[in-house]
């Protein structure tokens, strides 16, 4: 059966052999680890909604490989519709966790290395497409969680992977042998690497010729010999060791990164699916990118609902909810949101059949789907500031809450309207304060910036598909210049 039970997900993470620091620490059960726990639940509710029948149309996808029920997350995208169901699932999540739920990495990465195994093969006679597709039927049958992991370190930017000081700097070929290749470098902020079965590794950026052996694409199990990851910290992470529920903001669900390091891992030839064919790399990097940006318009959505939601309780709690500009910055917030919408199902519902029978977004759509990420968000949690008030950021704690003297003076003078119990507007303000400057905002703000590409890769795209010339024609015809 190909769809994995949440109970049958999480037992399998235990099953792994994962290597892990952790603030200087090597942690021997990553799974209930109360720092990573939240996030390894957060990737279970993909796991969770999809065995729920009301959520199936989206969670669920016929594989086009054996005609199987699968979860969408391991399934091509088959059509314009798959892409925007896509869209719309990561919203749904976003809504359920308010939090990354980073298994989209790895789909955006299967189905980026679907068309360009599939485009290579045709022009060089290499033989990764079914390398690929074999690997992609064990990930569908095993409903296994994916980590797509592009980011290298990078070192001296100005330089490139093989003039750069240290060669791991970039991950890179070792040895190739008889038997497969073995590899070593990094990749950096790796979105839920730890709660993944399996890596799908891509290059970070368009390789030319004397950059051959960093133009390497392969997939490996996360717990593969000579791996090992460094958990990175979020602000506010050591509040889920205090064992309390209000102070963390969100105590159920979370997101993680971490340092991915490669020690001379070795790799057999079938999870090999780019080895020096340095002219495809840009491809990849591309249309993995462009993936992932249109999945922006989805996740970060859900995420800005919950956070929405959280701002007009606040102000009903407070009792400023019938105040005009209380009503009207709401309603640009759920502008500001709604329109990231629009450019995640524009971008979806624009897309086109590749070669391989994958459907690609639109790119120039995509891209600018996620530029209005790099700034909406962070209107969106300024707002959410303005409307919550500073008792977010300088409200005791949950201890003294429950304290059996102090407790009642916090329970009165923290209260807002009196109907509303003093634990309910505190609840409320910690999600925010969660979302906007806790272990959340790695997830709703910054990586809103940086993550799927910093916003000046989305400007080069931009730049490259927005089709100047085209426009001048038009111009010129309206104008009645002459055209060349
Ligand atoms: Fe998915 Fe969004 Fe997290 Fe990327 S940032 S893995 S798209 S939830
Ligand atoms: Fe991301």
């Amino acid at each position: 059966m190909p769809l994995k039970t949440p109970e049958q997900y999480e037992e399998s993470l235990r099953h792994m052999n994962f290597k892990v620091y952790l603030q200087g620490e090597l942690v021997t059960n990553p799974v209930d680890h109360p720092i990573i726990r939240p996030s390894m639940n957060s990737v279970k509710m993909t796991y969770t909604l999809a065995m729920d029948p009301q959520y199936e149309e989206l969670m669920t996808a016929t594989s086009h490989l054996t005609g199987k029920k699968v979860n969408r997350f391991t399934h091509l995208h088959q059509s314009t519709d798959d892409l925007v169901k896509k869209v719309k699932m990561q919203r749904l999540l976003g809504q359920k966790t308010a939090a990354c739920f980073q298994r989209c990495v790895g789909m955006d990465a299967m189905n980026a290395v679907d068309s360009v195994t599939f485009e290579m093969d045709k022009k060089l006679g290499t033989n990764y497409h079914d390398r690929f597709i074999h690997f992609l039927t064990r990930v569908q049958e095993e409903d296994w969680t994916v980590d797509g992991a592009m980011t290298d370190p990078k070192g001296d930017r100005s330089l490139s992977p093989s003039k750069q000081a240290d060669p791991d700097l970039y991950v890179h070929i070792v040895e190739k042998r008889a038997d497969g290749i073995v590899v070593s470098g990094a990749k950096a902020h790796q979105t839920g690497a730890v709660n993944s079965h399996w890596i799908l590794v891509m290059p970070t950026i368009s390789m030319s010729k004397e950059d051959a052996d960093y133009a390497i694409s392969f997939a490996t199990p996360a717990d593969a010999e000579g791996i090992f990851y460094i958990y990175g910290r979020q602000s506010c992470d050591t509040r889920k060791l205090e064992g309390s529920t209000i102070d963390v903001g969100n105590s159920q669900f979370g997101g993680h990164e971490a340092l991915m390091v490669f020690d001379n891992v070795f790799i057999p030839w079938e999870n090999v699916f780019m080895c020096g064919e340095y002219e495809f790399s840009g491809m990849l990097v591309e249309r993995f990118a462009g993936y992932h940006r249109q999945s922006y318009g989805g996740c970060k959505v859900g995420v800005g609902d919950v956070l929405i939601g959280a701002v007009a309780l606040a102000t009903e709690y407070s009792g400023v909810s019938k105040a005009s500009h209380v009503k009207d910055k709401l309603i640009e917030m759920i502008h500001l949101n709604e329109t990231l919408y629009c450019c995640g199902i524009a971008c979806s519902a624009e897309g086109c059949r590749t070669a391989s029978g994958t459907y690609l977004i639109d790119l120039l759509l995509a891209n600018v789907c996620k530029q209005n990420v790099t700034r909406f968000p962070y209107e969106i949690a300024r707002l959410a500031e303005d409307l919550a008030g500073g008792l977010m950021v300088t409200m005791p704690s949950e201890k003294d809450l429950r304290h059996p003297e102090i407790g009642k003076v916090v329970e009165k003078y923290l209260r807002g309207v009196a109907s509303i119990p003093t634990e309910y507007r505190m609840r409320v303000l910690r999600l925010i304060e969660n979302l906007t400057l806790g272990t959340a905002a790695v997830g709703y703000r910054t990586e809103s910036m940086h993550g799927a590409g910093s916003p000046q890769a989305q400007r080069i795209v931009i730049a490259r598909q927005g089709n100047l010339e085209q426009k001048k024609e038009l111009a010129k015809a309206i104008a009645g210049i002459p055209s060349k």
